[in-house]
């Protein structure tokens, strides 16, 4: 059983999506929640769920920003149970459309945000004999996707830097996973869910035939980050409706 009362949880990226469904139910099972935002327009939704002091604006990309907002959560709340590495971007374009920038941009947020993390979280963790780290992978870190070199990179990159820490942090009762989504209905796919010929291709690969909800993600990623996955570590958990069945 899932049991989140006094859980203390440090999300990037949770000013929307994802990040923000797992923050809002993560406060409602009684969990404390620090979350990063990108931008300050982000605050106001995520001040609904979390206090004003937990909510820090930074570039996941800027480790030193990253760390302190991280000591700072571990400060307030005397121990740090739970990260999630969620901040991410897309861009959906052919190898050869992809510029040097392009190409950074989407490593650099993607996975080394994610990195940045983990590794600040993995730190305390030691430290506690005790924690559970998840970075959002998604299906397109299994499988090839047209038109998305980068992304498919960055995401196969954390599903190596997944299992990596896994094995250097078992001995310390650190769990670290990576949970690939499916097409979800949030910001990254508006776009692609509003033309009708990628829609229809990506509905074509789903099996349930539907895109999924951001509920569908956060429920999985509380289970991974909860003591009822105590025995789960070093593995890539997909929740697709289906799409990497193939
Ligand atoms: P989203 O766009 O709503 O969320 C992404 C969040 O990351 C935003 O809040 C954004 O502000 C933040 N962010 C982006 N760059 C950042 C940076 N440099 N520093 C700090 N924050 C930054 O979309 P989402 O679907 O909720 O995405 C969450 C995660 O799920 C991403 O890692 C994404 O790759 C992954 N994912 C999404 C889908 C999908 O279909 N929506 C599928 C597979 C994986």
């Amino acid at each position: 059983m899932i049991d989140l009362s006094g859980y203390c949880l440090f999300i990037t990226g949770a000013g929307s999506g994802i990040g923000l469904e797992t923050a809002k139910i993560a406060s409602a099972m009684g969990a404390r929640v620090a979350g990063t935002i990108k931008h300050k327009n982000q605050r106001d939704v995520l001040l609904e769920y979390l206090e004003d002091e937990q909510i820090f604006e930074l570039d996941v990309i800027n480790s030193a920003e990253l760390d302190s907002a991280v000591g700072e959560a571990i400060h307030n709340f005397g121990k740090l149970d739970g990260a999630l590495a969620c901040a991410g971007i897309i861009k959906l374009l052919s190898t050869i459309e992809t510029s040097d920038v392009i190409w950074q941009d989407i490593l650099n947020t993607n996975l080394t945000g994610s990195f940045n993390l983990a590794r600040a979280a993995a730190k305390q963790m030691k430290t506690q004999a005790k924690g559970s780290i998840v970075m959002i992978s998604s299906q397109i870190g299994l499988v090839g996707h047209p038109n998305a070199a980068a992304y498919a990179a960055s995401k196969s990159g954390i599903n190596g830097l997944a299992r990596t820490m896994a094995l250097e942090l078992g001995k310390y009762n650190v769990r670290v996973n990576a949970i690939g989504p499916g097409p979800i209905i949030t910001d990254m796919t508006a776009e692609t869910r509003s033309i009708p010929k990628r829609r229809d291709f990506l509905l074509n690969g789903i099996p349930l035939g539907r895109f999924g909800k951001p509920e569908e993600i956060a429920n999985l990623i509380l289970f991974v980050l909860s003591d009822a996955a105590s025995f789960i570590t070093g593995q890539i958990i997909c929740a697709d409706g289906g799409y990497t069945a193939k």
